[in-house]
């Protein structure tokens, strides 16, 4: 297991490769590459004699102390998950995934969802497949959000979602209704790249993000990839005139590579040092760039670095308007450009489309209509066209289906982190303010990243907070938060 976990890093390490460094024809002999590794690491994944050793110890584990037998329940997990899955599906997959995701840059360059339509078509088809091989005990959909949010089921998420969205749908409202217009003019002036980075790297070395274990790059979308917990690589990008963009993307880079920096080393290359699942590593990112990253405090931190950096462009700009500016709250079409408030429904609405796809409620070709619908119902506004509409994410083209919910649950756990820390560690604020994170840190390194796949997200966040998760905490959050910004109380 501790091979095919090497191996899997390199696989990583090539990925990472390729978004940053890799010259352009270099493409065809990496997808060789590629294509020969995750062969041999699903060949020794599957072998028959690993699954019997690992059912022998699971059948007789009382000689195995409390971390082995997590090691033993877990990769026993990953081993049953890719034998149920027979090759000539994942070959499928992976072959209607290139191809799918040609037709939908060709639809997006067209704002046409008609040419995207029959390969959505049969990705849904082979994911209804893939779902009906993996097993489920409630609904179907419950098997592909499985890959992503180990043992989440729809039963649960459910009633989490509805919430979510009955929480979110009046709050925008009220915002939208304030009358309250925030002066964002500063923001949009020519930021240069070279300075950007210098805060950049000045703010994930406050974070606490070992820099002889990790890198900063630039790709063009950004991504965080933990090779091991002593090998960490984040990218950005910078655009010059929306210089934020690339800052909080750092930063919210920056808390996945924290999580991934405090996964246990001693327990390398094992389940017990292994992210839970997508939405509890989404937590920490989030939780940096909004709960932190988007406060008062950090920004009356950060601002004198700020302006010392870029005088003339910010002149005149206090710490109190630029925290304004940046958590201003303006529906969107798209969903990547969405502020804190506005974001999860982007996130309700796909849950609820790709659940109706895969049970077949819904039919690919009303998808559109089906769309636009809903955002007209949460957020008041309607996409252009499809291209800013139902044809926006790389998601649905690459077969990610269940991915998306796991954005939401971050957002949720990050705002249940915040509510037990401001009870655990006394001064929080004007610890921020200083720009003295090591408590925090530390929070979330006994709670969360030492633990590795010790617990299922929902029992971790049992564990962590006392409280199993729901929609709540971060539903007050944000209403204490932008009611004192939009004099609205909700
Ligand atoms: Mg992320």
């Amino acid at each position: 297991m501790k091979e095919i976990s090497s191996l899997s890093q390199v696989f990583a390490l090539l990925h990472w490769d390729e978004d940053t460094m890799m010259p352009e024809r270099g493409i065809d002999s990496r997808a060789e590459q590629a294509e020969a590794l995750s062969g041999i690491i699903h060949e020794k994944i599957v072998s028959r004699s690993l699954g019997e050793s690992l059912r022998a110890l699971s059948a007789d584990s009382s000689k195995l102390s409390e971390g082995e037998r997590v090691c033993v329940r877990e990769w026993l997990r990953d081993h049953d998950r890719s034998v149920k899955l027979p090759e000539k599906l994942v070959r499928e997959l992976s072959s209607t995934a290139t191809l799918s995701r040609k037709a939908w840059m060709e639809a997006s360059r067209a704002s046409d969802f008609a040419i995207f339509a029959p390969w959505l078509g049969k990705t849904v088809e082979l994911k209804r497949r893939q779902a009906e091989c993996l097993g489920y005990s409630g609904v179907p959909y419950d098997a592909l959000l499985d890959d992503y949010e180990p043992h989440m089921t729809v039963a649960e998420l459910d009633p989490i979602m509805e919430n979510l969205r009955a929480g979110l749908v009046p709050l925008v409202a009220a915002i939208a209704d304030s009358g309250v217009k925030n002066d964002l003019r500063a923001l949009s002036l020519r930021y240069p790249a070279e300075k950007q980075e210098i805060v950049a790297r000045e703010v994930m070395s406050a974070m606490g993000v070992d820099s002889t274990a990790s890198r900063l790059d630039r790709s063009a979308h950004p991504f965080c990839s933990g090779i091991s917990p002593t090998d960490v690589r984040i990218t950005t990008r910078y655009n010059e005139k929306l210089f934020t963009s690339s800052l909080y993307g750092v930063i919210h880079e920056s808390g996945h590579a924290l999580y991934e920096l405090g996964l246990p080393g001693e327990h390398a290359r094992t389940p017990l040092a292994e992210a839970v699942s997508l939405g509890i590593h989404e937590s920490q990112s989030r939780f940096w760039e909004n709960v932190v990253g988007r406060s008062l405090p950090f920004v009356s931190w950060m601002m004198p670095k700020l302006k010392k950096l870029f005088p003339r462009q910010l002149r005149g700009i206090g710490a109190a308007s630029f925290y304004r500016a940046i958590n201003a709250v303006r529906p969107t079409s798209i969903r990547v450009e969405a502020d804190e408030v506005t974001y999860n429904l982007h996130v309700v609405l796909r849950y609820e489309i790709e659940k109706a796809l895969i049970s077949g409620e819904a039919e690919v070709s009303g998808l559109p209509s089906l769309w636009n619908d809903k955002m007209r119902e949460y957020l008041g506004i309607e996409p252009e066209d499809d291209a800013s509409g139902v044809l926006q994410d790389i998601h649905w083209p690459s077969g990610l289906f269940g991915y998306f919910p796991t954005y939401s649950l971050g957002n949720l756990y990050s705002a249940q982190w915040w509510h037990r820390i401001r009870r655990d560690v006394s001064g929080v604020d004007k610890m921020i303010a200083r720009g003295d994170f090591k408590p925090i840190l530390s929070w979330l390194r006994s709670n969360i990243h030492s633990q590795g796949r010790r617990y299922p997200a929902s029992e971790l966040v049992v564990k962590a907070t006392g409280r199993p998760l729901d929609a709540g905490h971060f539903i007050c959050y944000l209403n204490e938060k932008y009611g004192d910004i939009y004099g609205v109380r909700m």
